[in-house]
């Protein structure tokens, strides 16, 4: 299945009827229902085993759409989604009584976003409402990047997945709370903070904590089933060694720095240098190391600025504690 427009309509159908469709977005594939659908959307987080009480975001075709969905939108929405969208920046507004509690998992804001995508906006166009689309994988573990990802991971969980080739972003979109008296960011994403601040004229708060319930804000999230470890990149090839000496099978993410080196590891992959490149890649390469057998991934932190924000904080929670 392609995003041919059989197959769009036919998705739009499948949506209508309570259906999930998982479709292509710029950051990652999403599992998309009906957001006006209480009980599709609730189907979503079966599928995802992931707890109700964890918000969705709504994807809408485009920000002249936003007044359906949100409520008292401030003037700090509609510049940045204005600049930003189409595009991997999602808004946590107020909600409007069209958005179910189901979707907001009980709370009184809703996230929104218009996604880049030609097949995604094909679809929101035929559907001609909003779709909650969660990253169409299994709570806590690696997004999809392609279709196949969601093949092997949902199978038929899924009534019809949408096929749009490998995601251009590979990182979740950037949320940016703006509810509340001050804009602040709760997640990094496919949106820099610089891209952001540059636009709002002022800094933004990157808290390293919130009381949102955000489920990348899980300890462990974004994982690979192969335990990840972080360390120095001057460190990455030694730890690697001594832990494939000892008898592990261990994956490698090469630093820029030490590309090509040789490394007595199990599968070793030269980091992309370019950031954006390296964070389409991220999850491809963390679900590359589990089909070939790894059980720990040795890696290190991009410089934390531009799209390395978002991928050291992907990586931070890929190597967090696992439940
Ligand atoms: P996912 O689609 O799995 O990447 O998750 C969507 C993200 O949006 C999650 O991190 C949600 O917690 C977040 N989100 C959705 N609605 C809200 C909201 N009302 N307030 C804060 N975060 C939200
Ligand atoms: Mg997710």
């Amino acid at each position: 299945m392609t995003g041919e427009s059989g197959g769009i309509q036919q998705a739009a159908d499948v949506l209508r009827a309570g259906g999930l469709v998982a479709f292509p977005t710029e950051t990652v594939y999403g599992l998309g229902a009906d957001a006006e659908n209480p009980v599709a959307v609730s189907r979503t987080f079966q599928v995802k085993g992931r707890p109700p009480n964890h918000p969705l975001i709504v994807h809408i075709e485009s920000a002249a759409h936003l007044d359906g969905w949100a409520e008292d939108v401030p003037e700090t929405a509609r510049v940045l989604a204005e600049h930003f969208w189409p595009g991997p920046l999602t808004l946590v507004l107020r909600r409007s009584s069209r958005v179910p509690l189901e979707a907001t998992g009980g709370l009184e804001t809703v996230a929104v976003r218009v996604p880049d995508h030609p097949v995604a906006q094909a679809l929101l166009a035929a559907f001609g409402g909003g779709l909650t689309a969660p990253s169409a994988n299994r709570f806590g573990s690696v997004s999809p990047t392609t279709a196949e990802h969601v093949r092997t991971e949902l199978g038929d969980a899924v009534d019809l997945v949408l096929d749009g080739g490998p995601c251009q972003v590979g990182v979740e979109s950037t949320i940016v709370d703006v509810s509340a008296e001050a804009p602040a960011i709760l997640r990094p994403g496919g949106v820099t903070r610089e891209d952001l601040e540059a636009v709002l004229g002022y800094p933004l708060g990157v808290p390293a904590t919130s009381d949102v319930r955000v489920p990348g804000q899980h300890p462990s999230h974004y994982a690979p089933r192969a335990r990840v470890i972080l360390v120095e990149p001057e460190n990455v090839i030694a730890e690697a060694e001594q832990a494939q000496q000892a008898g592990r099978q261990v994956g490698v993410l090469l630093p820029p720095t030490f590309a090509d080196a040789e490394v007595k590891a199990h599968a070793v992959v030269n980091v992309p240098a370019s950031p954006a490149a390296y964070a389409r890649a991220l999850y491809r390469l963390l679900r590359g190391f589990d089909e070939s057998g790894c059980d720990l991934v040795v890696a290190s932190l991009p410089p934390e600025d531009g799209m390395g924000l978002a991928i050291a904080n992907r990586l931070r929670r890929a190597a967090g504690p696992r439940g």
